[in-house]
């Protein structure tokens, strides 16, 4: 698997990862992404990828669903290697975590295009205001926080780690 979609990859409503070490995360190709997203919609504990780059192996990998924490891990049924796999969605509260209107001041503004926030009810979801579980303080529109942690587990203002 090459590294060369990530950047493609970061406008995407809905990605998906695993983690090759602890600094780096990198895509699901489109097909397996995509196959990985069906079984999560659809709740299922378990899901046995067997298109894109899994399909010449079929039988060796599958992806563990953890809803209620969160947790999405990859095993290698001949190694029984694991890997942390991540779901990076624009929809995900749990990372973009919502923020009422009411809690906004008059004057604040998204840390990232600096424009300031529309009434909720005016604006697509995607414009909403949002918060990182890690950071306090700065605050984005969904769309604008989400192209940026695709490519960096962090807050780009302040830096505390997004925890996956
Ligand atoms: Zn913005
Ligand atoms: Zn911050």
């Amino acid at each position: 698997m090459c590294y060369r979609n990530r950047t493609e990859a970061k406008d995407l409503p809905v990605q998906w990862e695993w983690r090759a070490n602890p600094d780096q995360w990198i895509p699901y190709d489109l097909a397996s992404a995509s196959e990985l997203e069906d079984a999560y919609q659809q709740n299922k504990p378990v899901c046995k990828p067997a298109k894109g780059y899994f399909s010449a192996i079929s039988y060796r990998y599958e992806v563990h669903f953890n809803y209620a924490t969160r947790r999405f891990v990859q095993y290698n049924l001949s190694t029984g290697g694991t890997r942390r796999v991540r779901r990076m969605a624009n929809d995900d509260n749990s990372i973009l975590q919502p923020v009422a209107f009411s809690e906004l001041n008059q004057d604040d503004t998204c840390a990232i295009c600096l424009d300031t926030f529309a009434d909720p009810s005016t604006t697509a979801a995607d414009q909403h205001a949002a918060k990182l579980p890690a950071c306090h303080g700065h605050y984005f529109h969904r769309c604008c926080v989400a192209a940026v942690i695709k490519l960096r587990d962090e807050c780009p203002m302040c830096k505390k780690k997004v925890e996956y």
